[in-house]
């Protein structure tokens, strides 16, 4: 049985006190009961702070990035390690706007996702084709490149710290999601693939989380789905009056 996952991805918003706040909601909302497994990902000056804040909680801290090097002359970049020490759980990896706005290639993303799952951390490595390129038929052949791409020399035992979030390009913080029906058959592609590539076992115990336009009224019914384990939640992430009742998607 894999276990669901809901992350949420607060990209760059919030200050600090308006991070604690959104984390201390979530705390006092989840309660104990929740089935899924809850991770927030925080801007990184807030990750300590936020860390503090749901310590003793059942929710996880993740980086929404970082660099592969573990120190040196990387002016500005943050590595695993120091994630792993500030707190972190999980580093995003692979997200579409890193991809797009910051010219990531695969072969970047998979020396990230080396980097941090060495570090004993866990890489949620993000996926996804554009609207062109779904439109184009494209979808599979690119979601293909992208899964050898980040995998490049990941071997069996190190896809235990890695989940893989399908994103397409074209609902992330445009309000339409995929159908269920467009996500199921995607995740079914990729856990094939992954079988493929590694084998059975591996495959059912990978979680793949579907990502874009998540809301509390379309979560039940894209992870009732079964190759979907859970969500990366952007927008509705950042109101805990909107991520709870994801959190909480089986009771909705
Ligand atoms: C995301 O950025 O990972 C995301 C899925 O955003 P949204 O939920 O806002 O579409």
């Amino acid at each position: 049985m894999r276990r669901p996952l809901i992350a949420g991805n607060w990209k760059l918003h919030k200050t600090l006190s308006e991070s604690v706040q959104l984390a201390e909601e979530i705390k006092a909302g989840i309660g104990r009961d929740h089935e899924a497994e809850v991770v927030v990902a925080p801007v990184f000056t807030a990750l300590t702070t936020v860390g503090a804040a749901i310590r003793g909680s059942a929710i996880a801290l993740a980086a929404q990035n970082c660099y592969p090097e573990a120190q040196g002359a990387f002016t500005g970049e943050v590595s695993p390690l120091l994630l792993k020490d500030a707190g972190c759980r999980y580093v995003i990896l692979g997200h579409s706007e890193r991809r797009r706005l910051f010219n990531e290639s695969d072969s970047f993303i998979n020396a990230k996702i080396k980097a941090v799952t060495g570090a004993g951390l866990i890489a949620i490595f993000c996926i996804g084709e554009t609207l062109e390129e779904r439109l184009e038929e494209k979808t599979f052949d690119v979601l293909s490149r992208q899964v050898r791409g980040g995998l490049q020399g990941i071997g069996t035992d190190t896809m235990a710290r890695l989940v893989i979030a399908y994103e397409p390009v074209w609902a992330i913080g445009t309000g339409k999601n995929a159908t269920a029906g467009q996500a199921q058959e995607v995740h079914g592609f990729l856990r094939d693939l992954i079988a493929s590539l590694y084998d059975a076992k591996t495959s059912e115990a990978l979680r793949i989380l579907y990502g874009g336009s998540v809301k509390p009224d379309n979560a039940a019914e894209l992870l009732s789905q079964k190759d979907i384990d859970g969500a990366l939640v952007g927008g509705a992430s950042l109101k805990a009056s909107d991520f709870l009742p994801i959190v909480r998607f089986r009771q909705t």
